[in-house]
């Protein structure tokens, strides 16, 4: 057994490329661990409260609610989407108050938090470790919250943040107030998976201060927490992070106009996880040349998956979950595979695509694969429609015609992804 822990989405904004892949990265991490005989128990948060969910609130004059609710559905349509396997479970933060509050009293009676004015405060000089995980000095902490009032040392960080007009609230002990960020996950991991549990994951932008502040909370209160870390980094466009904002020309649904889902999910998951990536137009289009190369071949095929991994691409998997070496094991397997269709050998072509199929299903690709979401063979089919009306219009010349279907096809497609995507 694996036990797994990610940091999934606050809930207020629909996915972009950049939170969409670090759920890539951990879904190829579960497979990879099925695979290799594990059973997985994948615990993925959702936070449902949080300062940028309120100020959204707030300024739109809703409850917190409409908001979340229908962004938690544009993050699962995404996931699904993009054939991501769903989690044993899928926690949210507003569900789990009381073990937040029970976390809390722990530590206040541990003597490494502090109540004043009705906040709670984690005292970072009370835990020696603090900085260990982020690799600062405690000296050096970079100060990352605002100095509320009452608080001893700029460094500490909010556990349970007092009551402000106009805010949700939720009743606790030391008075009415809302818990801070990082509360949820060691509670939540706690619940879940025990005090202990093998992997840790997010993206490296959690390092700090969200990590080391769970890591410190939960060791704080006597859970050993985390055995491993893993964080993959980022997607930057024009050297800039990318920021979460309704009209985001990077969020997921909208990049489903320009490629296909499997498509996307390839660009995503060629890099390896830890490198960074700069997001451009042009690396998601040869990335989806590079995945089509694939799948014609399967496709042209068409031998049923194979369950025996070259051990190259198993090595690379198991070489810190080298996808981008792995990938190029699938591709030279590939361009055997043209080779032998081209001599006429149907035998070798087909032994090639039984080993093509089975790496591509680790990494969640396999064109044939009979647990691709059905949102995802939709999409297909509807590309793959506008296609062929496309060039069946262009061998007739009749230019008009061929706008005409395309513009129809498109509205379809658009309205679909409308009705689906977009809170
Ligand atoms: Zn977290």
């Amino acid at each position: 057994m694996a036990s797994i822990y990610l940091c999934g989405p606050t809930v207020v904004v629909p996915p972009h490329i950049g939170q969409i892949r670090s759920q890539v990265n951990f879904d190829i991490l579960h497979r990879w661990l099925r695979h290799s005989g594990y059973r997985v128990l994948f615990c993925r948060n959702v936070t449902d409260i949080e300062d940028k969910i309120i100020g959204r609130s707030l300024s739109e004059g809703i409850q917190w609610w409409r908001i979340t609710d229908p962004v938690y559905r544009s993050f699962d349509r995404a996931y699904t989407t993009l054939g991501c396997l769903p989690p044993s479970v899928e926690p949210r933060a507003t569900g789990h108050i009381p073990e937040m509050i029970e976390l809390v009293e722990q530590l206040l009676a541990a003597g490494h938090a502090y109540e004043s004015e009705g906040n709670v405060y984690f005292e970072v000089d009370s835990f020696p470790d603090y900085g260990s995980l982020s690799r600062q000095r405690p000296e050096k902490i970079r100060i990352t919250e605002e100095n509320e009032h009452g608080k001893r040392d700029p460094r500490d960080f909010a556990l349970w943040k007092r009551a402000k007009p106009g805010e949700p609230i939720w009743h606790a002990p030391w008075g009415d107030g809302r818990p801070g960020w990082h509360l949820e996950c060691s509670a939540m991991a706690r619940k879940y998976l025990g005090r202990e549990f093998d992997i840790h994951g997010g993206g490296a932008n959690l390092i700090f201060p969200h990590h080391e502040n769970e890591l410190a909370q939960s060791r704080a209160a006597g859970d050993s927490f985390a055995r491993f870390w893993v964080h993959n980094g980022p997607v930057t466009h024009r050297g800039e992070k990318i920021r979460k904002h309704a009209l985001n020309p990077l969020a997921v649904h909208t990049l489903l106009d320009r490629v296909r889902p499997m498509e996307l999910r390839y660009y995503l998951a060629a890099a390896h996880y830890r490198s960074p990536m700069e997001f451009s137009v042009a690396a998601v289009e040869e990335a989806a040349t590079a995945y089509r190369r694939m799948e014609r071949f399967v496709l042209r095929v068409g031998a049923a998956a194979g369950s025996d991994l070259p051990a190259q691409f198993s090595d690379a998997m198991d070489g810190d979950l080298n996808v981008p070496r792995a990938l190029s094991v699938a591709h030279a397997t590939v361009a055997e595979g043209h080779a032998a269709l081209n001599s006429g050998d149907q035998e070798s072509a087909a032994v090639k695509c039984r080993s093509v199929r089975a790496m591509l299903n680790v990494l969640g690709l396999d064109p044939l694969a009979d647990d691709r979401p059905r949102e995802t063979r939709l999409h297909d089919v509807a590309r793959a429609v506008l296609r062929v009306a496309r060039n069946l219009a262009a061998t007739e010349g009749d230019h008009e015609r061929s706008m005409i279907m395309e513009r129809q096809i498109d509205r379809a497609l658009q309205n679909r992804r409308e009705s689906a995507l977009i809170p």
